[in-house]
């Protein structure tokens, strides 16, 4: 059996494992650890495909080598019989998009069409914000087949840009430099993204990440759907997205703050995009979130319903013990600010930091904060971010509604 699988493979470059290290690979786990592997046959560059072998030779996979990361591969394909080439890329990319097309809703243009490792493409991001694709590249495989990529992404139906923005920080643990520009096409002037009958601008060259937290999508429909005749803090608002929410779902008044004034010059802008919506309820606060919810409480301010969506405080589990400190200290501060009967809609986006730990960190600050609350709901990622159940690593994003009681 082993030494079918030997002859079977195509001579090429090769990563032998060492003994028992198969079993992650078996399980469909894409990630191959630097100390999985006993030998790297061959002299494969940044970013060729290797095959995956077991210790006794079976073909395991097909993979990216990243000699520079300790995820030294990521794997593109389980099938010894399928060749890592552009054509393969086409067939990803439209087996992406066609998984979403059954999710397809009028009333969003905005739509994660790859999501990484969860769609079978390690290391590519691609979101759809109208006619213009942002595609964000940040493994060794990817920027290897960068231009079948752009290619595929280009030749869907009405796509007038494919944007590229492979600046994220993990690139350097990767061994490549940022890139950013257009790919293809023209970049539109103004890049607008309508959800929920809302529309936002979405700054896809300077914004963050892709430009957009698309993965909020249903999370910011639930918070429309409490905000009624609600006070709403909303913390770290970027560009507004839970604030236009809360307006349309009609709240008393929205206070919103992030430490970014290019995001909030956004938010102010999207806010007066929609005239429908009641422009003198919404106040910015320029501010470090730390510090003004102290403020605010000091001022004796109370709010309905609190929305924290901060950024990414534990990129890996190695910072969930900072992490956890400032996770509490704004739920704790965020509770505080609740009128009894209010409502907290909080959110950790943190790889590092998992649902039950999460749990435990609310927990602690409500109880540090007096607080008898209750867990009444569950956020997450819409429908568009799938988590593969073989990469549990895919499940960053997690958050709860809570209850303070009367
Ligand atoms: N809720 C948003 C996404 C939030 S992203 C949405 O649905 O679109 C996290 C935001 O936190 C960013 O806008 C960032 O500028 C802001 N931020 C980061 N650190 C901050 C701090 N210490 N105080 C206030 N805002 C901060």
């Amino acid at each position: 059996m082993a030494d079918a699988g030997r002859r079977a493979r195509p001579a090429g470059p090769a990563l032998m494992l060492k003994p028992g290290r198969e079993r992650s690979l078996k399980r469909r786990h894409p990630w191959i650890f630097s100390g999985a592997v006993a030998a790297v046959e061959g002299a494969p560059a940044t970013g060729d495909t290797v095959d995956v072998l077991a210790a006794d030779g079976e073909f395991l996979a097909r993979a990216a080598f990243s000699p520079s990361s300790q995820i030294r591969a990521r794997v593109w394909t389980f099938a010894a019989a399928e060749s890592v080439d552009a054509a393969f890329f086409e067939r990803r990319v439209q087996r992406a998009v066609a998984a979403r097309t059954g999710l397809r809703d009028d009333r969003h243009t905005g739509c994660r069409l790859i999501h990484g490792e969860s769609d079978g493409l390690p290391g590519v991001i691609a979101d759809r914000y109208g006619e213009t694709i942002v595609l964000q590249l940040s493994s060794a495989g990817a920027e290897h087949w960068r231009d079948a990529l752009v290619d595929a992404l280009a030749a869907l139906p009405r796509v007038a840009c494919v944007y590229e923005r492979s600046d994220a920080d993990v690139r350097q643990i990767e061994g490549l430099a940022a890139r950013t520009g257009v790919a293809r096409g023209v970049l539109p002037e103004r890049v607008v993204l309508v959800e929920d009958g809302l529309a936002y601008c979405v700054d896809v060259v300077n914004g963050q990440k892709t430009g957009f937290y698309l993965d909020q999508r249903d999370s910011r429909a639930i918070v429309h759907s409490l905000a009624a005749q609600r006070e709403v803090l909303n913390v770290f608002c970027y560009t507004g997205g839970f604030t236009l929410a809360a307006l349309a779902g009609n709240a008393a008044r929205v206070v919103s703050i992030d430490s970014s004034g290019e995001a909030l010059s956004l938010a102010r802008e999207n806010l007066a995009r929609n005239p429908t919506l009641p422009q003198d309820r919404a106040e910015w606060r320029d501010a470090d979130a730390f510090a003004e919810l102290r403020r605010l409480r000091d001022a004796g301010a109370a709010f309905d319903l609190v929305v924290l969506d901060p950024p990414k405080f534990a990129p890996t589990a190695q910072h969930a013990e900072r992490a956890a400190r400032a996770y509490k200290d704004i739920n704790l501060w965020g509770l505080k600010l609740l009128r009894p009967g209010g409502l907290l809609a909080t959110f950790s986006c943190s790889g590092g930091v998992d649902a039950g730990l999460f749990r435990k960190i609310v927990a602690g600050a409500a109880q540090d904060a007096g607080a008898d609350a209750a867990v009444i709901g569950r956020f997450g990622p819409c429908a568009d971010h799938p988590v593969a159940l073989a990469f549990p690593e895919g499940d960053y994003l997690k958050g709860l509604l809570i209850r303070k009681r009367e």
